[in-house]
């Protein structure tokens, strides 16, 4: 048995402390540390550092090597401030000798005069550590870090040692980042105790949690800095098992609580199937019907619906949602549809119009654009239960939207929506079912992990009339014969996507932005074909009503940046060129050409690549020549070119997980979500809990707060 409900609770809350309550940190730099996240003493434990640095030896100053990063040792010779000829610009200098007799000059632009004066003292001796400047005669560091050495004796290991480097704070030096950690380690790990519990430390061979943060902040000089650098030692695998445990803990709590509540059940009637074929031009591939008879059974159930429905893109996730939505309103219940953009909203606005009338949807828009007094018009109808399907963006959930009787929730590309939305929705603790769509390319296996309070469909399979999308490599000399092709294209009333990587004014002479490439695009192709721009810096009006205009057809070519990866859906656009393609992820590049070729006929995706490209980036983007399969496409890149390109987060319960380190560290993904399944479902009291003490302590560790 766990400990019981108190102890739990308070294992939690007295992790609780500010960083302001530690003694050395007063409000200015308790302020610098707030802007970084970090709020809390855990806050601070758990800001582990990103490299280390092997300040083990000391190297003679004259076998110093310009570029390096090296320690010297050496006697105060000389120094002070000096000021630059005609330039009220100064800096401060120190002379330092060794023993060899070499000579080094220590350099600074900013700094503090008292602070450094204080090192001028004749005979003191110091240690620098910095990246070594100019040749053989003149060596110098500009901004070494020093230390007074004060232990005469010539043994001394006064500021050697491995030292942490931190990711940066605005307004401190690395060296008042690592006394802010030291302080913290000082008085708060004597008293450290162990929220993970012995049992399931002893089963996963993880060592304390004081001594973890211990060694991951302050290595001990002998550990290896390459295994160091890799993180790859058991003190680092416990703070990674931590930040799984506790967003696996609030998952398995969310799952057992959603499992005691009821929803609307609507049985499966035999006259169904039939019904749904009438009402479809199509029939549904073998995936995406059997994800709709997993919506059936829940549905049939009693139980809340919470279930992901991930597949790549195209492959017809919205149709088995309208599938869904029908079955809702049949049942005299209302749904919503939540898109992360307002295009998206409005695009599936027009999607329900446009189906069978047999559907029997009678749909209403609600984004952030509506007037108050048209607002307060919707929500009236709404709840009076005029409209049985409601499409919006986020304004959904952050009005206060009356339903007359909401059944199910249906949430469009999650992976765009912040932590924000999902915990404003569980915390409505709406009594619906909720489909989430996702075209996350992970494993299935970690999908399971992660979303793990809820339930998975997942559609591999593409519809079997779909042309699947052409895709070449293309140098920049056939760039003649490319817009060639594209005004055959255009003549037969096709569309297309032109994607640059950068907005406006790139630097680099090659890398045509947006801007400039919609100019000269213009120059090209009109009058006979209009060109359009669409890119984040545009106010939402705009890009709502150019997207408007290329989907209506006005625009024939639409250049714009990656903002139109997600869901965008124009049948009629069949080309996407897609320029220095080399600075994309290759997932990334996928998502973008699954915007063609959605219509009937064949999609054409166009890689153009700059000249001088590395013979490694062409093999990347081979990868999708070869494959059109997005969940392939992203292991391949994976392995190519390592878990850190996948910058960003995933969700999880109301937490957050770094994408990169879940599946650099899987392994300790599935043990920390086991262990946190048994911790909840063997103790009866905690699930009862009210969650918010434990959703307070996962937000400490994770970056993005989330309002509750
Ligand atoms: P996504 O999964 O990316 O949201 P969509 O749901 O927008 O994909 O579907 C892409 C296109 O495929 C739509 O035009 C849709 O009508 C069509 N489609 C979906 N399912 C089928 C099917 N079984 N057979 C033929 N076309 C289909
Ligand atoms: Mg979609």
């Amino acid at each position: 048995m766990i400990a019981g409900k108190d102890t739990f609770l308070k294992r939690f809350q007295r992790f609780d402390q500010p960083v302001s309550c530690l003694k050395g940190i007063g409000p200015l730099r308790s302020g610098l540390l707030m802007k970084k996240g970090i709020r809390t003493v855990p806050d601070l434990l758990f800001f582990t550092p990103i490299r280390y640095e092997d300040r083990t030896r000391v190297t003679p100053i004259a076998e110093a090597v310009e570029g390096e990063y090296t320690m010297v040792s050496g006697r105060v010779i000389s120094g002070g401030e000096q000021q630059f000829p005609r330039s009220r610009k100064r800096l401060f200098k120190i002379l330092l000798e060794d023993e060899h007799e070499s000579f080094i000059e220590l350099i600074w632009f900013r700094y503090r005069k008292i602070h450094l004066s204080g090192f001028l003292a004749s005979g003191c001796r110091l240690t620098a550590y910095g990246r070594v400047e100019g040749g053989r005669h003149r060596r110098q560091m500009i901004h070494p870090e020093i230390h007074q050495v004060t232990d005469k004796g010539k043994d001394s290991r006064e500021g050697l040692g491995i030292y942490p480097v931190y990711s940066a704070i605005n307004g401190m030096t690395p060296s008042a980042v690592r006394k802010a950690v030291a302080l913290a380690l000082q008085q708060f790990l004597p008293s450290m105790f162990d929220p993970v519990p012995e049992e399931i430390r002893r089963e996963n061979e993880l060592p304390h949690l004081g001594e973890a943060i211990r060694n991951v902040h302050s290595p001990c000089s002998s550990s290896s800095v390459d295994k160091l650098n890799a993180f790859d030692t058991p003190f680092h695998k416990r703070m990674v098992f931590d930040r799984f445990f506790l967003v696996m803990l609030l998952v398995a709590f969310l799952k057992k609580r959603r499992h005691k509540r009821t929803a609307p059940h609507w049985p499966i009637s035999h006259s169904l199937q039939e019904n749904f074929k009438r009402l479809l031009p199509f029939q549904l591939t073998g995936d995406q019907a059997n994800a709709l008879r997993d919506i059936l059974n829940d549905f049939a159930s009693g139980r809340p619906m919470n279930r992901l429905l991930l597949g790549d893109v195209g492959c017809g996730k919205t149709v088995v949602a309208a599938l869904a939505a029908h079955l809702c309103v049949r049942n005299g219940c209302q749904a919503a549809l939540m898109a992360p953009t307002q295009v998206l909203a409005l695009q599936h606005l027009e999607y329900f119009r446009g189906l069978h009338p047999g559907f029997d949807f009678q749909p209403i828009l609600i984004t952030g654009r509506l007037k108050p007094a048209e607002r307060s018009a919707a929500c009236k109808e709404i709840a009076e239960g005029r409209h049985n399907l409601v499409i919006g963006t986020q304004a959904l959930v952050q009005e206060t939207l009356l339903f007359r009787k909401l059944g199910l929730v249906i949430i469009d590309e999650q992976q765009r929506f912040g932590v924000r939305v999902r915990a404003m929705l569980e915390q409505k603790e709406v009594r619906a079912h909720q489909l989430v769509m996702s075209a996350t390319p992970i494993p299935r296996t970690l999908a399971i992990a992660a979303y793990g309070d809820m339930d998975l469909s997942v559609i591999r399979e593409f519809p079997r009339d779909r042309a699947p999308v052409l895709t070449y490599i293309l140098g920049k000399e056939r760039k003649r014969s490319v817009f060639e092709r594209l005004k055959k294209r255009l003549a037969e009333g096709e569309q297309a996507f032109v994607i640059c990587p950068a907005i406006e004014g790139a630097e680099e002479e090659d890398l045509k932005d947006a801007v400039h490439m919609a100019e000269s695009l213009k120059r090209l192709f009109s009058p006979a074909y209009e060109v359009g721009l669409i890119h984040g810096r545009l106010p939402d009006e705009e890009k709502l009503a150019v997207m408007e205009k290329f989907r209506r057809g006005v625009l024939h070519i639409l250049v714009g940046t990656t903002i139109l990866e997600v869901g965008v859906h124009v049948p009629k656009a069949t080309v996407m060129i897609i320029e220095h393609p080399e600075r994309f992820g290759l997932s990334q590049l996928h998502q973008l050409r699954g915007r063609v070729g959605r219509g009937s006929k064949r999609g054409l995706c166009l890689l153009m690549i700059p000249e001088n490209l590395s013979e490694k980036a062409l093999l990347r983007l081979q990868v999708l020549v070869n494959s059109l399969d997005g969940f392939e496409i992203a292991q391949k890149d994976m392995e190519q070119r390592g878990y850190g390109q996948f910058a960003g987060t995933m969700q999880a319960g109301m937490g957050e997980l770094d994408l990169s380190e879940m599946l650099r560290e899987s392994d300790l993904l599935f043990r920390a979500k086991s262990a946190a399944e048994k911790l909840i479902d063997g103790d009866p009291e905690l699930s009862e809990l009210d969650h918010r003490p434990l959703k307070t302590f996962v937000d400490g560790m994770l970056t993005t707060p989330v309002d509750l």
